[in-house]
């Protein structure tokens, strides 16, 4: 439960963002008190996507400690990626800190670059005009977003102090830049791996889950036991440069990422490789198709593709998954046979169903969803379901949104008519009471003017 004096964290809210909140509802001037109050330590250094101290807010606040770690912090995609994830945890949920680098592996030099706080003007109006004012988005944060996943422009970037607890900028009108492909398809890339490891639904993804080491056999960039660098780096560089103005990989790091298992790298490098290699034409494709065993399981993968796309009771994305051929491969062939797909579902491509899924992860309704990428309103619901915990998840953001709305008319109704009784309440806002009578009963009874006895006047 919520303590009654603590707000709601909103969805996808940074854990920094939500003690700047705090922190300016108290209109608390000074920073080290809130650091005190919240982390239980000061002063302390919060970051936007690893930030610590999280056990102590979560008591001072009513929230569960999982509930702030997994879907306010990084802490699930890097879990995935450090050698000791329950040393991050328990770093995490600490007031201390200590080790936290470390064992994040965020100190690394190429990343200081990319850390920091990143907001999208776009999002800031839309937020003020939701929730009255605007805040941190999580999914802006990770090292190598550098667009919005919704707005697909690029973010801007503050070096905001993580001793203080500030908001972003409430008004930015200069004008947005749109950005560049890369940069929209590496954020999606970086996002649906984070989204992966919050829902634990690795299998169900493309290609790309298999990572580097798959990606490289699939683009047949073998060179007998060995990666072929003198195509792979250069065109690393040149993408990392694109994005990030820098060079992310070094040889030795795409070394160790495909030839060693146990190496341990920050997610972002691993990701950006997937999303390089995912960039290269396949080499040699053809020739090496020309062989008979695989000409004949192209065959036979292409027989059962036509069936199952024929029973027509299956998505793209399922097809590619039964028969484990990209989703390019199902859809090239339903080309060929001449499958149309309704109209407006036909073909929904990876980047679409990523667009999808992180609108649908921000609450936005299916309506707007559907309408926003040319797709019917029911393929987006397939696609909400197909995500386990995303529609219990889209629940409680209306949830949240409805409790602001009902709970500020029953406030506004008590401060603006002194003496009003809690007949007279229910009488004149009757859903909004009902509502918070069975969703938010505890706060309900902590504002309500007192009960009258029944001493009839
Ligand atoms: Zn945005």
């Amino acid at each position: 439960m919520i303590s009654a004096y603590a707000p709601p964290i909103y969805h996808d809210e940074t854990i920094y963002s939500y003690v700047a909140r705090l922190h300016m509802y108290r209109a608390e001037t000074n920073h080290r008190v809130s650091a005190q109050r919240w982390f239980g330590k000061s002063p302390v250094n919060i970051d936007q996507r690893l930030p610590f101290g999280i056990q102590h807010l979560a008591e001072s606040t009513g929230y569960l400690t999982n509930q702030l770690l997994y879907n306010h912090t990084f802490f699930p995609l890097f879990s995935g990626f450090v050698s000791r994830p329950d040393l991050l945890k328990q770093t995490m949920l600490s007031s201390s800190g200590y080790n936290l680098a470390n064992v994040s592996a965020v100190a690394q030099a190429a990343m200081k670059q990319l850390g920091g706080s990143w907001y999208c003007p776009e999002c800031i109006e839309q937020d003020r005009h939701t929730f009255g004012l605007a805040f941190w988005h999580l999914s802006h944060q990770m090292h190598g977003v550098i667009s919005c996943p919704v707005h697909a422009i690029n973010l801007r970037y503050l070096n905001t102090s993580s001793r203080k607890f500030y908001l972003p900028p409430q008004l930015d009108n200069t004008p947005r830049t749109i950005a560049s492909k890369h940069a929209v398809r590496l954020t999606d890339l970086i996002l649906r791996y984070s989204h992966d490891y919050q829902f634990f639904s690795y299998d169900c993804r493309e290609d790309y889950w298999g990572g580097p080491v798959e990606l490289v056999r699939l683009k047949k960039l073998l060179k007998g036991q060995s990666v072929d660098m003198t195509l792979l780096l250069p065109q690393a560089n040149e993408i990392s440069v694109s994005i990030f103005g820098f060079k992310l990989l070094t040889k030795s790091v795409v070394f160790n990422i495909l030839h060693k298992s146990n190496y341990n790298c920050h997610p972002l490098k691993y990701i950006f490789l997937c999303y390089v290699l995912d960039q290269m034409r396949d080499k040699e494709r053809s020739v090496q198709m020309s062989t008979k065993e695989e000409t004949d399981k192209l065959l036979v993968d292409r027989e059962r593709c036509i069936k199952l796309l024929n029973k027509r009771t299956y998505s793209l994305r399922e097809i590619s998954r039964r028969l484990k051929r990209s989703v390019n491969f199902v859809k090239s062939i339903a080309n060929q046979i001449g499958i149309v797909f309704q109209k407006r579902t036909q073909f929904i491509t990876s980047d679409v169903e990523a667009k999808i899924l992180q609108s649908a992860h921000v609450g936005l309704h299916r309506k707007i969803i559907a309408e926003r990428e040319g797709v019917s309103v029911g393929s987006v619901e397939i696609l909400i379901q197909s995500v386990p915990g995303l529609s219990e998840k889209r629940k409680s953001i209306r949830m949240d949104k409805r409790r602001l709305s009902a709970r500020e008319s029953i406030f506004k109704a008590i401060s603006a008519q002194s003496g009003i009784t809690r007949k007279e309440l229910k009488n004149l806002h009757y859903a909004d009471y009902t509502w918070l009578y069975k969703h938010d009963n505890e706060w309900l009874y902590q504002i309500l003017p007192p009960a009258k006895n029944y001493t009839k006047k």
